[in-house]
């Protein structure tokens, strides 16, 4: 090609402007990508074509691999950005959170030397793509710059899982790191990978944490302000395929405009994303608004449950938990220690280590710098939650087969709460655990497991 050979005779360096990323990899010591005349990526281009990447660079590498040329498809017009604020490709994103990255100019990443990504996203949660390991005997290993076969997103450890969608080919490992570093043997610690299903309804996307390879028999669905990970120290215990989800509205699943959490409201957003990542009916045991959210589920979606368990948390009893006595809406703040020594004085009955490892999970940073918390509920007002006491979700409950609750020793349910479920609830199971407070996946994460380990032996 002239022009290479004329930069590399001449040392002549060029503007080169094109939509053809095989050309522009090929070409390119940098690159700059631009969508509605801002450049939302910039760096070296081995770095920008393989991540991790502004979602833009992601889509536009996915579909040079994917869209047949001259395949005669329609063009459609590009959807508007939702507002003049915010970041421009919010319009289009899958990974959009609603309320922040279509009001907010997204904040400058720096996810390499020389590297800049625009993205509300933390960079452990952007596109990354590595090419194929096929350096083996008489497999000639891939140029940097090839196009790429496929995009992937953060995982970490174990071979990749079965079933593809959107795993990586190879292991990188992001957000799991510390948690993995607790493994005593990296070698033999599990597969652990975050994943994005796209719902209909409710818009956005739903993301959940995988635990080991394989089909999940297990989905787990936490309560408010919290998220997939607050599952951690349960699902290292349980040892099997499983996954945690961040509920609509938290941690790295989308916001709703809407703003509307109510159990009855997650039911079919929970639904599709159920039949995605764990089809054949699991176990799907919740706590406080997950178990809420996992009665609406069980009962208006009976074929996408297995098995359903409520963590010590019945109709009418959430707002007992210590989270629900949090003075939302919350401030933002200057730095995670801010936002943790925040939650530790605010009744949230968590100890200073407790708030921290809280706040290094659930909050983020955004264009200006603050701290903010990762759920929608802390930028809502207290109401939010009144909603959540909705009595119909005793009928809902008396219609689902065979539900288990979980009764913590010390937890939140009062005496009348129990009897009425033992009354009114189909073939509903009763079982203790001892010593536990309400936040039972932090107060005994091993029994837990065990416990969800025979509900699954015998669902
Ligand atoms: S996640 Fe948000 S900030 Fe990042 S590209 Fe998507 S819409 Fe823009």
């Amino acid at each position: 090609m002239q022009v290479a050979e004329q930069r590399a005779v001449a040392g002549t360096s060029y503007l080169f402007i094109s939509h053809d990323l095989a050309v522009v990899g090929y070409l390119a010591d940098r690159i700059a990508v631009m969508y509605r005349g801002a450049i939302l990526e910039e760096g070296p281009a081995a770095a920008v074509l393989h991540g991790p990447s502004h979602p833009y660079t992601a889509t536009l590498v996915d579909a040079a691999t994917r869209a047949p040329v001259g395949s005669g498809a329609p063009f459609e017009a590009l959807p508007a950005p939702p507002s003049a604020a915010g970041c421009r490709f919010a319009g289009r994103c899958e990974r959009r959170i609603d309320g922040l990255c279509d009001q907010v100019e997204p904040p400058v990443r720096t996810p390499g030397p020389h590297h800049e990504v625009r993205c509300h996203l933390d960079i452990a949660e952007l596109p990354v793509w590595r090419p194929e390991r096929a350096s083996g005997p008489g497999r000639p290993t891939r140029s940097p710059l090839d196009p790429p076969s496929t995009l992937g997103f953060a995982r970490a450890g174990g071979p990749p899982s079965p079933g593809g969608g959107m795993t990586p080919p190879a292991a990188d490992t992001h957000e799991f790191t510390e948690l993995l570093g607790g493994f005593a043997e990296p070698a033999a610690a599990p597969a652990i990978q975050r994943r994005w299903v796209t719902v209909v309804t409710g818009g956005g996307h739903v993301s959940g944490v995988f635990w080991h390879t394989g089909t999940p028999g297990t989905v787990l669905l936490h309560d408010t302000g919290l998220s997939a990970r607050s599952f951690d120290a349960v699902l290292r215990a349980y040892g099997r395929p499983a996954v945690a989800v961040d509920l609509p509205g938290h941690g790295r699943s989308a916001w709703r405009r809407s703003g509307d959490y109510r159990p009855r409201r997650l039911a079919k957003s929970l639904e599709e994303t159920v039949l995605s990542y764990a089809p054949g009916g699991p176990v799907v045991a919740g706590r406080g608004l997950g178990a809420l959210a996992g009665i609406a589920l069980a009962a208006r979606f009976p074929a996408a449950v297995g098995r359903l368990v409520l963590i010590d948390t019945l109709p009418g009893s959430v707002a007992r938990g210590p989270e629900e006595r949090w003075p939302w809406p919350s401030p933002a703040f200057g730095s995670r220690a801010a936002a943790a020594a925040w939650l530790h004085s605010t009744g949230s009955g968590l100890t200073e280590d407790e708030a921290a490892q809280h706040a290094a999970l659930e909050t983020v940073q955004t264009a200006d710098g603050r701290w903010v918390w990762r759920h929608h509920l802390a930028e809502l007002d207290g109401s939010s939650l009144d909603g959540f006491h909705d009595d119909t979700l005793w009928t809902q409950l008396a219609a689902v087969r065979a539900p288990v609750l979980i009764r913590a020793g010390n937890g939140a349910l009062a005496e009348a709460l129990v009897d009425r479920f033992r009354t009114e609830s189909q073939d509903g199971e009763v079982v203790e655990l001892p010593g536990a407070g309400h936040r039972v996946e932090h107060d005994g994460p091993d029994a837990l497991a065990e416990l969800l380990g025979r509900i699954a032996d015998r669902r």
